[in-house]
């Protein structure tokens, strides 16, 4: 029963925004007793049927969950199940449970069992945080085909009557999506990370969600109240009447943000959009972007059986390009090239790799693709011609690099000419600059790149050797660590002696104590998923530029050894101090 005692936990900031509402603790199904037997001579092909029906079972199964998810976020953010479904369909790990059955003699279950436990064993010794979440996903799978061979409802078991806050020790992503929206207030989880797929998931929904919280499972009892913050990562168990009007005000201050996030020419900085094929792309004149600053091309390829064509991919460009003109006003869409590897693996091209984010991954894996980039540059070239566009490389890591790109882009404008095919000639050819090789080689970079664009998720992690998908090293993911200021205001320092335009793209754009730095130091452009851009809008507006010039020094003002959490503590109580009409804005 309720303890009704105050109790304040701090974990990590999932997915925004303000929840309050009662706990609903869920425990999942728990162990699930798996029979064990030895098959009787010549059952055997029968127990293969039985595995050949799960595997149907559970295949049928994440094609629903895919289409829920479709459904529900209007996107195709679907990368989790396309993972299982990969699993799933590893024709190694296939013939291993076939031959337990085969050759010796188990059940399919047992099999199945000895499979995974089998791969997870190999995941373990690689003692590496992405396989770690590769882990989770084999549970999850592995869990899907034991319930299809026993028969057992493959839904999550919960009885949900009232709008809950879900506390729990982990969600799998499949429960994730299949828990009814309509009664999810927020989930407090005990593990996970604010990259791990749940948190993903929960931000595709809309869902504010706070991870990493280590015990709040065993200390909330059914009938306790909770308030949820998924911008500071806080949890408070049974708050009183003060700290639940303070949240209702945060969440009414949010939602009252206006929408129009940029009028040109009123603040120094474009708000521009981050889209991927699947979000709709007149989100931006809903939210009033100013242009498309990252279009996540590869998701073309997440969701697929096989590689997009080249017509399919001039659709989804050209699309871009049509908003960014009726935009005007100097809008472009910029189309990412092809950036998988890492944690974006895509069924029939990526290789297994003990070491995916140091991997054959993004530009290096299209400089290894030729027909690949070729198709996709002929495709953004194309587009080119429908509206204002600009190709950007992905992880790119050195000059070498950018010259092989600039001469395959130059044969394929020379193949489209000899068959007169349109396109803008003048085209910018940009880089990402998310290595941190890159970024401390800015200046001889911008030699050779029409435009920058500051990747801060990856520039963080690579800079400081800290995974953003782990949760131990989560107090390493430092965007405002002095390592990683110094390479950003290189870059931004390196594109403007260039005279090209930078911006920043990552998750930290949208993070309006470091969004608003980076403008500070000068970039040119913000880039977010359109949801963030009112409230970056309002915090743009309340500053003028000696604001700005003020707020960019706060970093060098702080003692020699301030760690990043210091420095960005000093800059958020800074325009806190600023901005106090926009107390309820802020993130932890
Ligand atoms: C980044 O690394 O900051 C970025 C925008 O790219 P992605 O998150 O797609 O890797
Ligand atoms: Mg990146």
């Amino acid at each position: 029963m309720s303890s009704s005692r105050t109790i304040t936990a701090k974990g990590l900031a999932a997915s925004r925004g303000t929840a309050a509402g009662p706990v609903y603790i869920y425990r999942g199904d728990g162990e699930l007793p798996a029979p064990e037997y030895v098959v009787p001579p010549g059952r055997e092909q029968e127990e293969l049927r039985r595995l050949e029906n799960a595997y149907c079972d559970a295949k049928r199964d994440l094609e629903g969950l895919i289409a829920i998810l479709k459904e529900r976020t209007g996107r195709s953010d679907v990368r989790v199940f396309e993972c299982h479904l990969m699993i799933l369909e590893d024709s190694a790990l296939g013939e291993e449970t076939q031959g337990y059955i085969l050759d010796g003699r188990l059940n399919a279950e047992a099999a199945v069992r000895k499979t995974a436990a089998g791969a997870r064993a190999q995941f373990d010794r690689m003692n590496d945080p992405y396989f770690r979440e590769r882990v989770r996903d084999l549970d999850d799978v592995e869990r899907r085909l034991l319930k299809a061979l026993m028969g057992r409802d493959r839904r999550p078991r919960i009885e949900l009557r009232a709008p809950s806050i879900i506390v729990a020790d982990d969600l799998a992503p499949s429960e994730t999506v299949q828990l009814p929206r309509e009664y999810v207030l927020g989930f407090a989880t005990d593990g996970g990370s604010p990259t791990s797929h749940v948190s993903l998931l929960a931000r595709a929904l809309g869902i504010p969600a706070v991870c990493g919280l280590r015990n709040l499972a065993s200390i909330v009892a059914p009938g306790d109240t909770i308030v949820l913050d998924g911008d500071d990562g806080s949890v408070t168990v049974n708050p009183g009447e003060a700290e639940l009007a303070a949240a209702m005000a945060k969440r009414s201050a949010a939602e009252k943000a206006p929408p129009r996030a940029a009028e040109r020419g009123g603040i120094p900085v474009r708000l521009c959009a981050n889209l991927h094929p699947g979000i709709p792309v007149d989100s931006i004149f809903e939210y009033g972007a100013a242009g498309v600053g990252l279009y996540r091309s590869e998701y073309l390829w997440l969701d697929k059986e096989t590689e997009p064509s080249e017509e399919e991919q001039f659709k989804a460009y050209s699309e871009v390009a049509k908003a960014a003109a009726k935009l005007g006003g100097g809008a472009s869409a910029t189309i990412r090239l092809l950036d998988i590897g890492g944690d974006k693996l895509v069924r029939g091209i990526s290789s297994r790799e003990s070491n995916p984010f140091l991997g054959n991954r993004s530009i290096r894996w299209l400089l290894s693709h030729r027909e690949t980039l070729r198709a996709q540059m002929r495709a953004v070239l194309r587009a080119s011609a429908a509206g204002p566009v600009r190709m950007m490389y992905p992880m790119v890591s050195c000059v070498e690099e950018l010259d092989e790109c600039a001469a395959e882009l130059e044969n394929v404008k020379r193949d489209m000419e000899r068959r007169g095919e349109r396109f803008d000639p003048a085209m910018p050819a940009g880089a990402m600059i998310e290595v941190p090789a890159a970024a401390i080689c800015a200046s001889e970079m911008a030699r050779k790149a029409a435009f920058f664009s500051i990747g801060t998720n990856d520039l963080v992690q690579y800079t400081m050797a800290a995974d953003r998908g782990n949760e131990a090293v989560a107090h390493l993911y430092q965007p405002l660590n002095r390592a990683v200021l110094k390479l950003v205001k290189n870059t931004i320092a390196a594109a403007k002696d260039a005279g090209i335009q930078v911006g920043v793209c990552g998750e930290s754009a949208a993070d309006p104590v470091a969004g608003v730095l980076w403008a500070a130091f000068g970039v040119n452009e913000l880039s977010m998923s359109v949801t963030y851009l009112p409230v970056m809008s309002r915090f743009l507006h309340g500053l003028d530029a000696g604001a700005l010039a003020e707020y960019a020094a706060v970093p060098d003002s702080m003692p020699p050894g301030s760690t990043g959490t210091e420095i960005y503590a000093a800059c958020k109580a800074w325009l806190q101090n600023r901005l106090p009409a926009m107390k309820g804005l802020f993130p932890g």
